[in-house]
Parts: structure tokens; C-alpha cells; sequence
């Protein structure tokens, strides 16, 4: 592993207050990161992942950023010339399994999306999360594909 910079996640600005309503649209009171986890969210389930696995050392991957919060690494059948995924420590299944607790570490993954597409040398990317199976998830330990190098065509299949 080369190259790791540690980030350390920004603090945060106090969103907890109520912010202002969007000209022309009722003020919604609701929590969006407050729901019940659905049934295939559990965070166990992650654990027990390849990348549960990866994360825990069990097995290899080829790494391009680490810090306290997250790890980044190419994927082994890559879409394109740059293709990354990066995932939490904690094991979270995917955004369906994501709470209010969660709002500080997703906005971490995707700095580091971000990051790791600048330190990869792109100008442009994708970043992609896939929720569920139906949306072709197949490891279900939340992940950020990010995504390059390549013109990507639009919609995605
Ligand atoms: P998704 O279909 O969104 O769940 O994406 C899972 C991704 O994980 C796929 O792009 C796989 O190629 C990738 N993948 C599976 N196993 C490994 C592994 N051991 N190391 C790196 N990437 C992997």
C-alpha cells in the first residue's frame, strides 16, 4: 500500500436545526436518515461480506487510500480504466441500512470519492452506489464505485 494520506472528516456544521424551507415548498419536519432498517439491513450481514474480509486482512485487495473511517481500493473486474470502491469500516449493508448516525460518514465517503478520483488523475468520474439487488448490488457492504478514465455513457443500463 503507497501513497496513503490520512483525511481526517470536516467538522461538520450543526445541521441539526431546522433549515430554511425552499421557496414555494412546505417545510418538511421529517428526518430522512430516520426509518426502520429494512429487512436486509443488518449490519452483521456486512461483516461477513469479501469486504468484511478485505477490511479484517482475511484476504488481499490492491489499495489506494486508507484513514480511521474508510478504505479505498481497485476493483478486480474494473468497468474502466479507474475503477475504485470505497467502503466503510463499519459494517453497513448499503444506504437502506443508513441512519441518521450514519450522515457524517457517508458525507466522509464521498470526499473521499472525490479524493481518490484526483489522486487517480481524473477530471471527471462517476461515483455510483448500488442499493439492493434490483439495483444490481452483489457484495452487501455499502460501497462507493468511483469510476473513470473512460467517456461513460448515460443512462447507465
Ligand atoms: P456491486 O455490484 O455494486 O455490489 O459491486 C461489487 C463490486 O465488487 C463489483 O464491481 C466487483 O467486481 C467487486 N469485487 C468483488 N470482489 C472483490 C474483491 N475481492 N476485490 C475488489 N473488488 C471486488
Amino acid at each position: 500500500m503507497s501513497n496513503l494520506e490520512a483525511m481526517s472528516p470536516d467538522p461538520s456544521p450543526n445541521t441539526d436545526s431546522a433549515s430554511p424551507s425552499p421557496a414555494g415548498l412546505p417545510a418538511d419536519p421529517s428526518d430522512p436518515g430516520a426509518h426502520e432498517p429494512t429487512a436486509i439491513a443488518s449490519g452483521a450481514a456486512a461483516n461477513d461480506t469479501i469486504f468484511g474480509r478485505i477490511l479484517r486482512g482475511e484476504i488481499p485487495c490492491d489499495a489506494v487510500y486508507a484513514d480511521d473511517l474508510c478504505l479505498a481500493f481497485r476493483d478486480v473486474n474494473p468497468q474502466a480504466p479507474v475503477h475504485v470502491l470505497v467502503i466503510p469500516r463499519e459494517a453497513l449493508v448499503n444506504l437502506a441500512d443508513a441512519g441518521r448516525q450514519h450522515r457524517d460518514l457517508l458525507g466522509h465517503l464521498l470526499l473521499v470519492a472525490a479524493k481518490v478520483a484526483r489522486q487517480e488523475g481524473l477530471e471527471g468520474w462517476r461515483t455510483v452506489i448500488n442499493s439492493g439487488a434490483e439495483a444490481g448490488q452483489t457484495v452487501f457492504h455499502l460501497h462507493v464505485h468511483v469510476i473513470g478514465g473512460r467517456p461513460l455513457a448515460w443512462p447507465p443500463g
